[in-house]
């Protein structure tokens, strides 16, 4: 216990992808305490992925495979929490966090916050009917139209999961097309999406349901649905910016601590991440090592 008698917790974890849950799992197999905090859906973006073929030793979805991961980590004794961290704070020799409103006292700290979407950041891009995320919401666009926004691999990709619901999409890229040569030849054999290129929306508005999308000189679109894939950023804004590199990523040493003993990261947050499960998987599990060591060290020290 904390001199305060308030509860200190060997290890927060920030995230819940399978950076967070596999640190989980090692650190809880230790008998430490542990809890993942999430601020959105448990299981992360990993979560979200309608089909996984290259987890090894896993077929199936996103949500299959987190939902497993969560479990395991839990029989050993990790909890896990809905809340958003907005500050990571080292005291003298542990770390404050607030969570949503609460302050929580832990030894060691592992961030696991992924990516998050950027925005267009034009009026009107938070309306319903638009979406970031075509796994958690491809099944209303059942028999409509639909647009999506983005040129890049992950515009591309969701449009094909789209298709499996919907009538048609139409693909509204900035300049040209950014995905690899292989969605782009898919798209081009792809009857039911139209790739319009030179597209830059304005403003998105609601009328009677329908979404209208006013662009700069390509007129208006309207549909059912709008999803939005224009790239991804390090979800770190409230960490301290001496952790951080220019792009916003975390910067680790060689066991995923950073320059503030006992502060680890891991999974797409981290600068150099490959931006795949298994290795975001793997950078827990070595996160998971250092921090167990420093808590080691922690208790030789009498902390
Ligand atoms: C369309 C798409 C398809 C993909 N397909 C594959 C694939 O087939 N195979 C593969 O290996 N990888 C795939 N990936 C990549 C994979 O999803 C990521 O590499 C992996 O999810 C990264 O795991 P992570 O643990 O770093 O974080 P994430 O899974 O991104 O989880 C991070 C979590 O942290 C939470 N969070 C962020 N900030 C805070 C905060 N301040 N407080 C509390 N919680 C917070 C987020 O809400 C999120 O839930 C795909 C990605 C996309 C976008």
């Amino acid at each position: 216990m904390a001199a305060n008698n308030r509860e200190m917790l060997d290890v927060a974890i920030i995230g819940s992808g399978p950076a967070a849950f596999t640190a989980a799992l090692y650190v809880a197999r230790e008998n430490s305490s542990a809890t993942v905090y999430e601020r959105e859906s448990i299981g992360g973006l990993a979560g979200t992925i309608s089909n996984i073929e290259n987890y090894p030793g896993f077929t199936g979805t996103g949500m299959e495979l987190m939902g497993k991961m969560r479990e395991q980590a839990e029989s050993f004794g990790a909890k896990t929490e809905y809340g958003e961290c907005t500050a990571v704070k080292k005291l003298k020799k542990h770390f404050e966090l607030m969570i949503d409103d609460t302050s929580v006292l832990a030894k060691t700290v592992l961030v696991a916050t992924g990516s998050e979407r950027r925005k267009l950041g034009i009026p009107g891009e938070d309306l319903p009917g638009i979406s970031y995320c075509a796994t958690c919401d491809a099944p209303m666009t059942t028999g409509k139209e639909v647009l999506v926004v983005g040129g890049g691999n992950t515009a591309a990709q969701e449009a094909f999961h789209l298709l499996k619901y919907c009538v048609s999409v139409k693909l509204l890229v900035r300049s040209g097309l950014r995905c690899n040569d292989v969605l782009k030849d898919r798209l081009k054999k792809e009857p039911r999406i139209e790739v319009i290129t030179g597209v830059v929306p304005t403003e998105i508005e609601r009328k009677e349901g329908q979404l209208y999308v006013n662009t700069e000189k390509s007129g208006v679109f309207v549909a059912d649905n709008l999803f939005i894939f224009v790239g991804a950023g390090p979800a770190t804004k409230f960490l301290p910016a001496e952790i951080l590199a220019e792009d916003g990523s975390v910067k680790t040493r060689q066991n995923m601590e950073t320059e503030i003993d006992g502060l680890f990261a891991a999974g797409d947050c981290r600068l150099g991440s490959v931006k795949q499960a298994v290795v975001a998987a793997g950078e827990g599990a070595a996160a998971a090592r250092g921090m167990s060591k420093y808590l080691e060290e922690l208790r030789h020290t009498g902390a």
